[in-house]
């Protein structure tokens, strides 16, 4: 039996996650790792990327969330969440992982930002691991937001796509706190 009256918790083994501004839940069989965005020292409040990662022989599933100052970003590139997006590819890609087949930008709204987000792919040797990155402006706490979802459902049935990416990653959107937080 369940405990009756409970509040509304539906995974026993939630976590949540708070620093630097930023608030999400995940849960325990997740691991955590958080740094600055070229993943070479810590987080600060100006940058920094905190990923949450599940990878078993079944199945990948990966997201992130990732923030950055304005004035952290190169000075030749424009102060848009585009721009924000190319430079976090741009880093990505100087670590090693390649992107492929980014997508037009699509828009939603979250906690009253507007958000432009597509997806995307990281092939490996055989297959391609399915991505969707949303990124935004907070203009409550000055910075870029960007948030992403890499997931493969089942490695034993790589040619069926997983239909449920999307919402996956809207679920992951929503339950970001991005500014607000004391
Ligand atoms: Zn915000």
């Amino acid at each position: 039996m369940e405990p009756s009256g409970s509040t509304g918790a539906t995974h026993h083994s939630a976590l949540r996650y708070t620093s630097h501004g930023i608030s999400f839940d995940y849960t325990v069989e997740m691991s955590l790792m958080e740094s600055d965005l070229a993943g070479f020292s810590s987080a600060t409040d100006s940058e920094g990327t905190v990923q949450i990662s599940y990878q078993g022989a079944d199945r990948l599933e990966q997201y992130g969330v990732m923030w950055i100052k304005p004035q952290s970003m190169p000075s030749n590139m424009a102060r848009t969440p585009e721009a924000a997006l190319d430079f976090l590819f741009e880093i990505v890609g100087l670590a090693g992982t390649r992107i492929t087949d980014r997508s037009e930008y699509n828009t939603t709204t979250t906690d009253g930002h507007e958000v432009i987000y597509q997806t995307f792919g990281v092939p490996e040797s055989d297959y391609t691991i399915p991505g969707i990155i949303g990124a935004w402006h907070c203009e409550e706490t000055g910075r870029f937001l960007l948030q992403y979802l890499i997931y493969v459902e089942d490695f034993e049935n790589l040619e069926v796509p997983y239909q449920g990416m999307e919402q996956m990653w809207r679920d992951h959107l929503d339950g970001i706190t991005c500014h607000g937080i004391e």
